[in-house]
């Protein structure tokens, strides 16, 4: 039997790093620490069919070939397309978003992930206000006013408070959840708001008054509703007071906020409250990611070209454009001739036009179950478990990167993601020298 310890979740952007994993001859008998969603990932229970050798789709039918023989495959794709899109990466390592960043790059393509069809509009709102950020550490130690605002992390991130903001005790929180006020501002009554000192229910659409409302009362104007949103105006109040008398307080947003009406509009509000509020005392805001490594793909694009997400390299300089560069917009307009997808299944999660668009164009998917996508794929290169299969870096939903760990080997001859791309990268390069 063997313990291995200080183990990262690889599921989603709290990234937990206390996790214990048992083993018995080299198979996971237990997960200790994990929630539910992140013991099934790391166990290797999450019942798809794995993919055990790189595929080539010939006449409809899927032929078994080496790493080699794919990545030529994959490669001559690149080579023939004349508007290829790379998209996925929310979960897998941060060296594997270099290095398809740098095959992108090299082949002319757009590159861009998941936050084009989830936290797009918090990156917009986050690039025209300016975020009031720090880390999950010190909101564990510091924190006595949490906010959540439009989500709902006992269900997506379910160690979410019991690790970082409601319950563990701080340094400067020693009595934990004692010393700490909890409130869930949402259009229904979740699981977390059965936590939470107060809920409050705000009508479906209406985070954008609501937060004004907000900003109002607290620069001391007299509001001429009686009603916002659907909450009395006295509550609103109140939870200006709170706020307001908050040593360090922050404002967790999720999906609820992004992505309804007045997207990028509801989280610049957000981001504006926290700035009002920092007049007053100390307080911050963060987005809460999904993907495990969602936070690292942006610092990653971000830090390579100085764009977020949706980035073109067409025209071999980095060119920003949401509504244009998106893969939803690009696949949708029947423009990309090729695509590359990296640990996520599009396929299987997109509006019906950007899936039949994908059916007519060239398709190379990278993942270690068979997805949707890999289905439809003319290439399939299987992959290991980015923190249970193999090694890498991810960042948690506060950008503090921190290194995945490897846990058991991976399927016998299966490379990483990274060792794929890198694979592809370089027969793409002895191809084009060959044509040029
Ligand atoms: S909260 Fe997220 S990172 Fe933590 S154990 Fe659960 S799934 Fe994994």
């Amino acid at each position: 039997m063997k313990v291995i310890k200080d183990v990262v979740c690889p599921f989603c952007g709290s990234l937990c790093d206390d996790i214990e994993v048992v083993l018995d001859k080299g198979k996971i008998i237990e997960v200790k620490n994990a929630c539910q969603l992140g013991a099934v990932k790391i166990a290797g229970n999450e019942g798809g069919k794995r993919l055990l050798s790189p595929l080539i789709k010939i006449d409809g039918k899927f032929i078994p070939v080496s790493y080699d023989e794919a990545a030529v495959k994959a490669a001559e794709i690149l080579l023939e397309a004349e508007f290829p899109i790379f998209y996925g990466f929310g979960s897998t390592e941060a060296e594997a978003h270099k290095e398809s960043i740098i095959l992108a790059e090299e082949a002319g393509a757009i590159w861009d992930h998941c936050p084009s069809v989830c936290h797009g509009p918090s990156v917009m709102g986050i690039q025209e206000i300016g975020l009031a950020g720090c880390t999950l550490g010190e909101i564990r130690n510091r924190s006595d006013l949490i906010i959540y605002l439009g989500c709902n992390p006992m269900e997506a991130h379910p160690r979410h408070m019991s690790r970082y903001t409601t319950f563990p005790r701080g340094y400067f929180r020693e009595k934990g959840f004692q010393e700490r006020t909890v409130v869930v501002i949402d259009i229904r009554f979740t699981e977390t708001a059965k936590l939470a000192n107060h809920f409050i229910q705000i009508e479906p659409d209406g985070d954008f008054e609501f937060i004004s409302a907000l900003r109002a009362i607290l620069r001391g104007r007299e509001l001429r509703e009686k009603v916002i949103s659907g909450i009395p105006v006295e509550k609103i109040q109140q939870l200006a007071e709170i706020m307001k008398n908050a040593k360090h307080g922050v404002i967790f947003f999720g999906l609820g906020l992004a992505t309804t009406k007045g997207k990028y509009r509801n989280v610049d509000a957000a981001l504006s409250l926290v700035r009002d509020l920092n007049e007053h005392t100390k307080f911050y805001v963060m987005p809460l990611r999904g993907h495990y490594n969602v936070t690292g793909a942006q610092n990653v694009i971000t830090w390579i070209t100085g764009y977020p997400f949706a980035v073109s390299l067409t025209r071999g300089f980095p060119q920003y454009n949401p509504g244009e560069f998106s893969m939803a917009s690009v696949l949708s307009q029947k423009e990309a001739d090729a695509a590359f997808i990296v640990a996520s299944d599009p396929v299987g999660n997109s509006p019906r036009k950007v899936m039949n668009h994908f059916a007519q164009i060239p398709v190379i998917a990278l993942d270690p179950y068979e997805t949707p996508t890999t289905r439809l794929a003319d290439v399939v290169f299987p992959v290991t478990i980015s923190g249970v299969e193999s090694e890498g870096t991810a960042y948690r939903m506060d950008s503090v990167p921190l290194r995945l760990r490897k846990v058991k080997p991976g399927p016998k001859g299966i490379l990483t993601d990274q060792q794929v791309l890198n694979k592809i990268h370089k027969k793409y390069i002895q191809l084009k020298k060959k044509k040029n």
